[in-house]
């Protein structure tokens, strides 16, 4: 059975950042399983427009040889922020090509701990092992949805998360349920292709992002806001530097990190709902089929017949969901509410299985929910790897 240093899984920004860090480090044989940005191409939708900034959508490499501005330059694109996803995702396969080479398109299917490190069996059942490995499987297995439309079929509620194309729904009625970008957009792009949209928000108010666009100009803007602009004025510093915020203590740590990622939606995106309806401060109490559309009843004792149900309800970590991790491998990992905890090097409690992106929130704080947490955590996880496979000898 082959053997690697480090298997990576998945290919989206944090795999492939993390990659293209730990190219430096002589003699490591890395690997990096998955398709590249198949989140991005496959789970959002066509013609969506990238929340984050410039500054905060790069993927990371030692260099910085490899960033939005050298993409753009070198492929003669004129765009700007905001980053159309088609952009963002060819952005992605041209820093893999030059930065991250080493790749393998299998899925992993399985990973299980054994005497070498870990066994890891892909999708056409071959087997191999590996000493290190990293999970940067993304939130594509987290989606959530509210329980009131669990058991309904997938044609009458939806998570966002299943749609590429939303100009199926063209000339149908549909209710978006959620207050975060990911629902207000989705509404947008709903009423553009012709469907009727309208927006049930359970928060009393919808939140626009830069509604005092002076506080986002120089002089005033570095001042208050990190390049990254995740988080509120001041705070957003703390959030840039992960290392700093998880030193802060933990009840601190557990108010700031969600009021840093408050369901919002880009400013930009305001004018692009003015005629879409929105509701807010209500839930959506029950929902069951009606003459195949759903019939919605809603918290104000109000009820409505809708084609479809898009469930813009986000996404709850929950690494018990990544299906691929062994039994026995979840059931020693150290959890605190579905995230595993990790220390500097992003190790979890099972030494040399690291977890990047999202399920490292809980430990690094709200950057790693975004593309501009990669660079902190590839340079993390590069000095690890690196010092424990020289305290080993060589790593071949
Ligand atoms: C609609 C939407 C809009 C967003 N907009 C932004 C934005 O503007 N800016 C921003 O910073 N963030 C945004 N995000 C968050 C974004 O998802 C993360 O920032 C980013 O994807 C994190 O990268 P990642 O590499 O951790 O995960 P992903 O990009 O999800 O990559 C993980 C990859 O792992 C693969 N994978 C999973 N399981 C396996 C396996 N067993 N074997 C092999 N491969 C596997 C997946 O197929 C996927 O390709 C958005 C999210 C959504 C849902």
């Amino acid at each position: 059975m082959s053997l690697i240093d480090v298997a990576i899984l998945g290919a989206g920004p944090y795999g492939l950042s993390v990659a293209a860090h730990l190219r430096t480090v002589q003699g490591l044989d890395v690997t990096i399983f998955g398709e590249t940005m198949s989140f991005w191409e496959r789970h959002m939708p066509a013609g969506m427009l990238l929340r984050s900034p410039w500054a905060g959508s790069h993927l990371s490499d030692p260099e910085s040889s490899f960033t939005l501005d050298a993409y753009r330059a070198k492929n003669g694109n004129h765009f700007n922020a905001p980053i159309p996803l088609n952009r963002f995702i060819d952005y992605g396969r041209w820093f893999q090509h030059c930065a991250a080479p080493d790749m393998d398109r299998r899925q992993v299917g399985l990973v299980e701990k054994n005497a070498i490190g870990f066994q890891l069996t892909l999708n056409d059942g071959a087997t191999l092992n590996a000493r290190h490995v990293i999970v940067a499987c993304g939130i594509g297995s987290f989606a959530w949805r509210p329980t009131v439309f669990e058991n309904l079929p997938s044609s009458l509620a939806s998570h966002s998360s299943e749609h590429r194309d939303l100009s199926l729904f063209r000339g149908k009625q549909v209710m978006v349920v959620g207050a975060g970008q990911s629902a207000l957009e989705s509404a947008a792009l709903l009423h553009e292709a012709g469907a009727r949209a309208e927006v049930l928000i359970r928060a009393p108010i919808v939140r626009w992002l830069h509604q005092r666009p002076l506080l986002h100009k120089w002089p005033i803007q570095p001042l208050l806001y990190a390049p990254p602009d995740v988080g509120p004025a001041f705070l957003s510093h703390i959030v840039a530097r992960p290392n700093w915020f998880r030193r802060l203590p933990r009840g601190l740590q557990d108010t700031l990190g969600p009021r840093s990622i408050r369901a919002a939606g880009s400013a930009w995106l305001k004018p692009r709902v003015n005629e879409v309806q929105i509701q807010i401060g209500r839930l959506v109490v029950s929902a069951v089929p009606h003459d195949k559309r759903l019939k919605l009843r809603i918290d104000d004792g109000s009820e409505r017949i809708v084609d479809h149900a898009l469930l813009g309800t986000g996404y709850r970590v929950d690494i018990s969901r990544y299906k691929f991790l062994s039994r026995e491998l979840l059931a020693s990992i150290k959890q605190i509410d579905g995230y595993p905890q990790l220390s500097s090097g992003f190790e979890s409690s099972i030494p040399r299985l690291h977890f990047v992106g999202a399920p490292a929130a809980w430990s690094f704080g709200p950057l790693m929910r975004f593309v501009a947490g990669a660079e902190y955590t590839s340079r993390a996880v590069r000095n690890y790897i690196a010092r424990s496979s020289k305290s080993l000898g060589s790593c071949n």
